[in-house]
Parts: structure tokens; sequence; C-alpha cells
């Protein structure tokens, strides 16, 4: 979608005309403070170059070093990587950490790169980006089709470059060389902390409701995984070659092992395939979209029968979409606390490497859960303040707020 990111700028100003604030604090949010653009040769296994565009877009570091993921997509390009970099900085801010926001990206698709391939198009990156990335500066991690490897190579390359072993300067690494136990499950398991606040103060009873999850990457999957465990029932799930459906429920622990089998969540025995499309119209009680962009919009709204959608992916729901679904009286969990576990097991992460000193994974899954309750407590506060069920706006609030501080003690 070509205009994302004047669709977040809307967000932004809806915000700020709520909020009452000044034009000139505003006017540092709507603008990325720095966008970078770098063509990557990478020698391919026939022996051909191929140049391959990467950006980076650090948005706003006025709360903390630029911080965000990388995407390696074939839609990937700079108004997606312009949004998501926007959404960081509010993500951040709303779950009061110390890191701005930024975000970067390959357009390429990496189902048809050799594992070598992908390891040299990385190490590419990471010297187009070595003068601006760092510890201090600006912290990458994974995002969709990157995953703790790609962020080995990107930790080794930037080392050796540097000449000295710089784990900080990533996160989402393998545990071996510096990441941090439970990063891997962290965006879901912090979404599920977050869920079960939201059932509770819907009065939703675990047993009586289902859940239709689309997406089974690292964030859906791992969703799934814990909300099964957790004794709720699951629908239906999806990836890029279909859904499945069974009104009764389905095995998660099966269709794991079937996906890794086969390479696919379809053709599940038992169940039925449906689309992607039509897993969004289920009728379930709550819809957890974690994959792309953009899949609930205007013209599929309507016919979403879920009460709640619980945004893991990042920014799954269009504005548009989202003022009828406000109208329907659906509630939109969104995508910046929702998924804000990701980020805030970054920081300790990076917080593990600047002091050279590791946690268990009980310390890093209960800080986990103090830090995103806070910000879910807030978000819910701000939201019943404000007398409505925007949830997305409350969030936006708790966020400017900061951000707006931060920028005044430190001045212009
Ligand atoms: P991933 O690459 O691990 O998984 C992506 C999943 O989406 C795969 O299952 C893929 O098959 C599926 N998919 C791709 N195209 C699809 C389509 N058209 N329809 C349905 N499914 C499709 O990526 P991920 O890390 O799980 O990221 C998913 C979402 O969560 C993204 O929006 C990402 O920005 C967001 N997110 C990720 C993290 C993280 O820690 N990984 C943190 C915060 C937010």
């Amino acid at each position: 979608m070509a205009d994302q990111f004047k669709g977040v700028i809307n967000q932004l100003n809806k915000t700020a005309a709520i909020m009452k604030i000044e034009h000139d604090e505003l006017e540092i949010l709507r603008k990325p403070d720095r966008i970078i653009e770098v063509s990557l040769p990478v020698l391919m296994d026939d022996g051909h170059i191929k140049v391959f565009t990467g950006y980076r877009v650090q948005y706003n570091n006025i709360r903390g070093p630029y911080k965000g993921g990388i995407r390696y997509h074939p839609k990937v390009n700079l108004d997606e990587v312009k949004t998501l970099a926007f959404w960081m900085t509010i993500k951040c801010a709303v779950a009061d950490i110390p890191y701005g926001g930024g975000k970067g990206g390959v357009s390429v698709d990496v189902k048809k790169l050799s594992s070598g391939e992908l390891e040299r198009l990385t190490r590419a990156y990471t010297r187009g980006f070595a003068d601006f990335i760092g510890p201090t500066k600006d912290v990458p991690a994974p995002d969709v089709y990157t995953n703790p490897q790609i962020m080995a190579w990107l930790m080794d390359e930037y080392s050796h470059i540097k000449g000295e072993n710089t784990p900080a300067v990533v996160t989402g690494k393998p545990v071996e060389i510096g990441g941090s136990l439970g990063r891997g499950t962290a965006t879901s398991l912090g979404g599920f902390y977050v869920f079960e606040e939201v059932l509770a103060k819907m009065k939703m009873p675990k047993k009586k409701i289902s859940l239709a999850v689309q997406g089974f990457g690292n964030v859906g999957m791992n969703f799934a995984v814990i909300a099964y465990a957790a004794g709720y029932k699951i629908v239906a799930v999806s990836d890029s070659s279909g859904a499945i459906y069974d009104k009764n429920g389905l095995n998660i622990d099966k269709v794991l092992s079937h996906k890794q089998a086969t390479g696919s969540v379809i053709n599940f025995i038992g169940a039925k395939n449906i689309t992607n499309e039509q897993l969004l119209e289920l009728p379930v009680d709550v819809v957890v979209p974690a994959a792309l962009e953009n899949v609930i919009t205007e013209k599929n709204a309507g016919r979403v029968k879920a009460k709640v959608i619980f945004e893991m992916g990042n920014g799954p729901t269009t504005a548009e979409a989202e003022v009828k679904l406000n109208k329907k009286g659906v509630l939109i969990v969104p995508d910046v606390l929702a998924n804000s576990g990701g980020v805030i097991v970054s920081y300790f992460e990076w917080v593990q490497n600047l002091r050279h000193f590791y946690w268990d994974q009980a310390k890093v899954e209960s800080h986990l859960k103090r830090q995103i309750i806070n910000a879910f407590d807030k978000v819910w506060q701000t939201m019943e303040s404000q007398g409505n069920r925007e949830m997305r706006t409350a969030a936006y609030i708790v966020a400017v707020e900061r951000l707006v501080k931060a920028l005044k003690v430190r001045g212009i």
C-alpha cells in the first residue's frame, strides 16, 4: 500500500488534536530523523552479481537509540519502512523502554536465496549501514523473514568492521553469542500476558472463547502454542499457503509437527482448508492477525464477527477498517501494545550485553510481565478516561505524552 505512512500521520494528528499539543512539538514527530538507502551488491551462487536495495529509517531517538527490526520481503519499500519505524517510536514509548524508533529492510524473496546468498546479503547490509548502527546509535533486530542466524551474521560482520566484539549492536541473537533467554518467544508471551488482561477486563471466560490466528511464523506460531498450552480453543491458523479450520479446536502441537514435516499448515487431517481472507471472517471471539499489514480493510471489516482483534502483527488493520470496527463495538488491541514483548526483551538483551551479565529465563519473563502489564494498565486507564473503546488512540496518547515530555526537557 503506497500511502501507509500518510495513514499513521493521520493517527498522530488525531491523537495530537485530542491532547491539544503544540504544533511545533508534533512537527518533529511527523518526519523521520534520517532515511538511508544503500545498494547492496551480492555475489550469487551462479557467479553473477545482484544488487539489492537496503533501507534503514531512523525515525526518532529522543528517548534513546533508534531501535527496530530488519525485514526481508519482496514487498519492502521505503513507505513501509518509514511506517514501521514510526510505529517502533510509538511502541518503545508505550512500553516505556529507553529507545527511540527505527526500522530496516531489503526488498528480497528469501525463499529464492541459498543460505550462502542470504549470509552474503546480510553481511552486505551490515557493511552498508555500519556507520549508522551501533549499541548507542541504532540497534536492529529480527522481523519478517529475518531470524537469530541473520542477527548472528550481522553481529559478526559489525564486530569485524569495528575490530571489537560488539554483541549489543543487534538483538534477537542466538544465546551462544549474547542473545537473551526467552527472546525467541518474547513477542508472543508478552502478547499473551496482555491478552489475558484484556479478557479479564472484557469478562470473557477462557472456556467459552475461540480464537483464529493468522500467520504461523515466530509470532503467530508461538502465540498459538502458548495460548493452546494455557487451555484456549484455537479453531483456525494460517501461513502464506492458506488457512485451516476446525470449529471444535485444533491440536496446535500436532499442527506444529505437520508444519515442520510439510512446510505448511494446510492439508492438516481433520481440518478444512480455507483462505487467509476467510479466516478473518470466521465466527470466533478473537481474531489474532500475526502476519502482514493491511489485512483487515474497509472491504472486509463489515464481515468480521470477532469481538476482539488482537494485533500481534504490525499494522493489520487499516484506518478505514478501524472506524467501521469501532462503530460495531469491536475492541482492537493495537500492535504497539500487543506485540511490544519482543522489543521489551530486546531491551533486556541489550542491557545484558552491555553489562556482560546474563539473566535466567524466569527473570526475563517476570520482568517482561511486569513491564508489559504496566504498559497495558496505563493504556487501559487512558482509554477509560477518554470514555471510549479506542485503545489505539489511548496508546498513542501515552506514547506522544512521553515523547513530548522528553523533547521538552532536552530542548530542540
Ligand atoms: P515470520 O517471518 O516468522 O512469520 C511470518 C508468517 O506470516 C509466516 O507464517 C508466513 O507464512 C506468514 N505469511 C506471509 N505472508 C502471508 C499472507 N499473505 N497471509 C498469511 N500469512 C502470511 O515473521 P514474524 O516475526 O512472526 O512477524 C509477524 C508479524 O509480527 C509482522 O507484522 C512483524 O512485523 C510483527 N512483529 C514481529 C516481532 C518479532 O519479534 N519477530 C515483534 C513485533 C512485531
